[in-house]
Parts: structure tokens; C-alpha cells; sequence
């Protein structure tokens, strides 16, 4: 069997993704395998300056960006004290599309995902993303169930 040399785990600052975090972290650790975070910046249609004029519109993008990598920089001192083979990527998209595309383009042996994200939706079997990445990937995907007692 191959080794995981690079495992991608996609974060969404849900509590279900930072369970699925913590096994991504422990596997890396295991496999002494790269661990990428990706957070994708969920973009819909019209947010593309329909509605707002082109400046407006560009600040308040520039704004989301540097939120996203403020969380992103935050959840990595919190969570990857005395772990140093990480990096972490942040782009605009779909997630489930992106998730797969960076996937690919880092060549990551597996993808880590939580079974659902910040939509709750605990009555889904799977939520939306996780559901797609499962069905699309060409890659291996590994979904993990946050247990609540
Ligand atoms: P969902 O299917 O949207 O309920 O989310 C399931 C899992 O997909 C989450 O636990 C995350 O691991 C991942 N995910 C969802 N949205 C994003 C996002 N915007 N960026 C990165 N990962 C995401």
C-alpha cells in the first residue's frame, strides 16, 4: 500500500471539522506525512459585484480574506503546537470543488473531511460538501462522524 506522505484536511472552523482535524493531525503524526489545511471561501454567483459597485465590492472581499486567514492563523497556533510539517491554503470557491482540486493539484494521498459543517443539519446523513467530495474525488476520502453524547 502507498504511504500518506501528504494528507489534505479541509477546515471549516466547525466543531465537526476540527474533530476530523484531530484524526487528520494524529494520522499525519503516525504516517510522518505533510498535513495541509485547506479552508475554501465559500463564494456564491452573486457576490461577483451584482449587486454593489466594483470598489465596495473588492474591499469587502479584501475584509473576508483577511478574516479567513486570521481564524486560519489562529486555529493553527491553537491546534499544531510542537507540529511543524504543515502548511496551511486558503482560496474562493466551492468547497467541494476546491476541496478535490487542491486535492489533485498537491497530490494528496487522502482527504479528510467532517461529516458536517457549520449548516448543522444533524438529520443529513452527510451535509452537501462531504457528500460531493465522497461522490467526485478521485482520491481517497476519509469522512469522520463528531460522536455527541
Ligand atoms: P458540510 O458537508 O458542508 O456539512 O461540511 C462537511 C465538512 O466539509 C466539514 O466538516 C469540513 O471538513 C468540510 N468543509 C465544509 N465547508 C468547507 C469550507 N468552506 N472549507 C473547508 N472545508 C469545508
Amino acid at each position: 500500500m502507498k504511504d500518506f506522505s501528504t494528507i489534505l484536511v479541509a477546515v471549516d472552523f466547525s466543531d465537526s471539522s476540527q474533530n476530523a482535524f484531530e484524526l487528520a493531525l494524529n494520522m499525519a503524526n503516525k504516517y510522518s506525512a505533510r498535513l495541509v489545511l485547506l479552508h475554501v471561501i465559500n463564494e456564491p454567483v452573486d457576490l461577483r459585484g451584482f449587486y454593489v459597485p466594483h470598489i465596495s465590492f473588492e474591499k469587502l472581499e479584501e475584509e473576508i480574506e483577511e478574516g479567513a486567514k486570521k481564524m486560519m492563523d489562529s486555529f493553527c497556533r491553537q491546534n499544531l503546537s510542537g507540529f511543524d510539517n504543515y502548511e496551511s491554503v486558503i482560496v474562493p470557491g466551492l468547497p467541494y470543488e476546491q476541496i478535490i482540486q487542491q486535492g489533485e493539484q498537491l497530490s494528496a494521498d487522502l482527504i479528510v473531511l467532517g461529516t458536517h459543517g457549520r449548516t448543522g443539519l444533524d438529520h443529513v446523513l452527510f451535509g452537501s460538501t462531504a457528500e460531493k467530495v465522497v461522490r467526485k474525488s478521485p482520491l481517497p476520502v476519509l469522512t469522520v462522524r463528531l460522536q455527541e453524547d
